[in-house]
């Protein structure tokens, strides 16, 4: 047991195709893919967090996970309650207490023993019914009988009809014999998980329903309205809370008694209700926590209640991506395999359907040579694929169908940078040829997986004593830091000093939210030259990357979504990070709109960038010999 599980995927492995996106597996479809029984087999990644579900599991331990949505968080719960013994599973039965009305007898009996009790009961119950309803008929018998020799009907309808009343009121009592199975595991297989998310306090803790009619026989008796909490239902088994922090604290604290106690009593949880009054035996909740969450959860979380879980348990991280192998695309290819079979309705992916998928969780991990982890959102898609392809009544779901998916679901941020850019081609504010002095088509990402292009505009004029940097918005910061950096280079090329001018950055349209600009930094450092220069700047050129001091390109995030966003807009070049460029994992449709140009310094930036032939040259030479080695010395010094 560990990470060794490995689980052979059923199907002939060519290993000269290894280095394939499908990891050398022979497959036509996913149908020939076989997926393994266990939930804890199916998950894919996650090496840690799986072995210490496992070690929990022997030792019945408490674990906090932290990490993205959709990493397999709950799966591994409800992986590790297939893992939990079934032989202890119990049933729990609540009673009627016949000295104190509001405080039910709780018991506890092994599983599938309750049901039995409550037959007996029922069978009890009836048996006792029955000999009442026959002695009933017996007296009214008696009494019609009397009545018809005495020749009074009326006094006799009238007594018998007494009779009736008072046999059908005191009957209930009979109804308290018969006890309430709150917890019921006489056909479960394995034991309980119950995913707590987002529960409020009644079903996390267990409540006691009002009763409207509190007396006069007509009353529910207490013990029929008591109701399991999750915490009762988990009892031998799991339970998951995700965003454990959104519970409230007096919950959390609750929920930390229970925790220690192993039992808790069950109470009305509205104050005002005449469940308040009623307050069970303890009952057992000797369950096994997994709390879930983002850090921010865990550092809102009851301070308590962490230590607690902490000290008895483990903590562990989710991995958001992994190292790209050809094991680990044979793994994705079972993934699909998975979802398709999870969903039922789906028709399997060819194999070139599940390469683009794999292709995507390459995208998506926004790494070199890793995938992404975040399958929650990658089933989604293959659920739109499927989906889009049994609309059509295919037999199996296509590359073309993931394709048509990828589009429909877009994220909220991609719809909103497409929305951007198709406002903009509108308002020509877009400008995607000729020349312009001083203005660079930037690129940034906004939200996780959209680019959009920001042109930064620059222009300069002479201050009145000390110069300054003019910029608005949330990439001030960044643009006085690459107007600082590309000053220094200035400085070695050309008379100008930068300190003597005022230096206007304006972002057109980086109004927008969520716009990261951090990496737009060669961009400022191109619009100022060329504003400084007077050289124009190739319109159909886009860029993104960061400089240094030293005039060198540095890396940024996002390079994929980037090149997309300036190959939808309309450009032919673009400009990227020499160290970016095995991160580019574009699509092939962009590919032949765009031309990728990697770049390690500024002087090739410029190279590309700028139009107007002698100048360019000029410019371009005399930078090609002061940056580099001669910088070097000049920060340094
Ligand atoms: P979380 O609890 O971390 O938000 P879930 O466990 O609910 O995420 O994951 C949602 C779905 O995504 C799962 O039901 C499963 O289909 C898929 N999934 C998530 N993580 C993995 C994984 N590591 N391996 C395989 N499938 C996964």
């Amino acid at each position: 047991l560990g990470s060794s599980v490995d689980v052979d995927p059923g199907v002939e492995i060519d290993e000269e195709e290894e280095e394939g996106l499908l990891g050398g597996l022979k497959i036509t479809s996913t149908a020939d893919i076989e997926v393994p029984d266990r939930l804890v087999d199916q998950v894919i990644g996650q090496d840690e967090a799986r072995d210490i579900i496992i070690k929990a599991a022997k030792q019945r331990r408490h674990v906090m996970m932290i990490g993205s949505p959709g990493t397999g968080k709950s799966m591994l719960a409800k992986a590790m309650s297939q893992l939990l013994p079934q032989e202890d599973l119990q049933d729990v039965l609540v009673y009627h207490n016949p000295d104190d009305g509001n405080e039910p007898k709780v018991r506890t009996v092994p599983a599938g023993k309750g049901d039995q009790i409550i037959d007996a009961h029922k069978e009890e119950a009836r048996k006792r019914n029955q000999m009442r309803s026959i002695l009933m008929w017996i007296i009214i018998a008696i009494i019609i009988g009397y009545a018809l020799i005495m020749r009074n009907i009326l006094l006799g309808i009238l007594a018998a009809g007494i009779i009736w009343l008072i046999f059908r009121y005191t009957s209930r009592g009979t109804d308290a014999m018969v006890p309430n199975m709150i917890v019921d595991n006489g056909d479960k297989r394995q034991a309980p998980f119950e995913d707590a998310t987002g529960a409020h306090a009644g079903a996390l803790l267990g409540d006691v329903r009002h009763d409207p009619f509190q007396s006069g026989g007509m009353e529910t008796p207490s013990h029929d309205r008591v109701e399991p909490g999750s915490i009762h239902k988990s009892n031998k088994g799991v339970l998951f809370v995700d965003e454990i922090n959104t519970l409230d604290i007096r919950t959390q604290q609750k929920l930390m008694t229970a925790i220690q106690e192993g039992e808790f009593s069950i109470t009305g949880q509205s104050e005002r209700s005449s469940g308040a009054m009623v307050q069970t035996e303890p009952v057992p909740c000797d369950f096994i926590m997994i709390a879930a969450g983002n850090l921010d959860a865990m550092e809102n979380m009851h301070p308590a209640l962490r230590n607690r879980i902490k000290g008895y348990g483990y903590e562990v991280y989710m991995e958001d991506t992994i190292e790209d192998s050809p094991e680990m695309r044979r793994k994705y290819a079972r993934f699909v395999a998975q979802e398709v079979e999870r969903d039922g309705r789906l028709p399997h992916f060819t194999d070139e359907a599940v390469e683009e998928l794999i292709l995507e969780a390459k995208r998506r991990s926004g790494r070199k040579n890793h995938l992404t982890l975040h399958f929650r959102t990658l089933g989604g898609l293959v659920r739109v694929a499927g989906d889009i392809a049994r609309a059509e009544d295919a037999e199996l779901t296509t590359r073309e169908h993931v394709l048509q998916a990828k589009k429909r679901s877009r994220s909220i941020e991609q719809q909103l940078a497409d929305d951007y850019i198709e406002r903009r081609k509108d308002y020509e504010l877009q400008v995607n040829e000729g020349g312009v002095e001083g203005r660079v088509n930037g690129l940034a990402v906004m939200g996780e997986d959209s680019g959009i292009m920001l042109p930064v505009m620059a222009e300069i004029v002479p201050a009145q004593g000390q110069g300054q940097v003019i910029a608005t918005g949330q990439l001030k910061e960044m643009a006085e830091e690459s107007v600082q950096n590309v000053s220094a280079i200035i400085k070695k090329f050309s008379d100008v000093n930068l300190s003597e001018k005022d230096v206007h950055i304006q972002f057109v349209q980086a109004g927008q939210q969520g716009v990261d600009g951090d990496s737009a930094s060669i961009t400022v450092a191109t619009a100022v030259i060329s504003a400084l220069e007077d050289i124009p700047i190739d319109q159909t050129v886009a860029m993104t990357g960061s400089l240094s001091v030293r005039g060198d390109v540095l890396p940024v995030g996002g390079v994929t979504h980037k090149i997309e966003a300036a190959a939808k807009a309309g450009c032919k070049t673009v400009i990227i990070p020499a160290a970016n460029e095995q991160d580019v994992m574009i699509e092939d449709e962009y590919e032949e709109m765009i031309e990728i140009v990697p770049c390690s310094n500024i002087s090739e930036v410029l190279e590309v960038a700028l139009m107007g032939e002698p100048q360019k040259d000029s410019l371009v030479d005399r930078l090609k010999q002061i940056t580099g080695s001669a910088l070097e010395h000049q920060t340094v010094g």
